[in-house]
């Protein structure tokens, strides 16, 4: 691992949430599921639609998900879309991958918040 990897800080073999709620383990909303993704509502919602994608093999952020399995952040990306079409967000949504502590990320098993629903402000500080 680089020094210059956002995420070196945090442990690598512990269990995520994600996991445990991939295996069913404990309770999500899920709203679609594909062979290779599981999309579930946030459990603090930070917009009318707020709703994340995972791979169900763990990568802990899309930059490890992309340079190993490009198809399967294909897959992540894809399902990100049909779920926006199944909340009815036909007038666009925001996707984002939070990278690293000073992105926010707080589970590193990597996932995408697809948020819509209302008009999004600018994001930022
Ligand atoms: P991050 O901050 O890593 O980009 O996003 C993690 C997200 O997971 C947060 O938006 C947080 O609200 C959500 N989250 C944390 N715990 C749970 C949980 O137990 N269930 C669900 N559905 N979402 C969770």
């Amino acid at each position: 691992m680089s020094e210059h990897d956002p995420t070196e800080a945090t442990d690598d073999s512990a269990e995520t949430l994600f996991e445990r709620i991939i295996a069913r383990e404990i309770p999500a909303d899920i709203v679609h599921e594909t062979a290779t993704t599981l999309a579930f509502r946030d459990i603090s919602p930070q917009a009318a639609t707020h709703v994340l994608v995972v791979p169900k093999t763990r990568y802990r952020t899309v930059a490890e998900l992309a340079a190993a399995d490009p198809a399967l952040l294909a897959d992540v990306v894809a399902t990100a879309a049909r779920v926006a079409e199944l909340e009815g967000l036909d007038n666009g949504y925001r996707l984002v991958f939070n990278t690293g502590a000073d992105a926010g990320q707080t589970v590193f098993h990597v996932h995408a918040h697809v948020v819509g629903g209302e008009q999004l402000g600018h994001f930022g500080r």
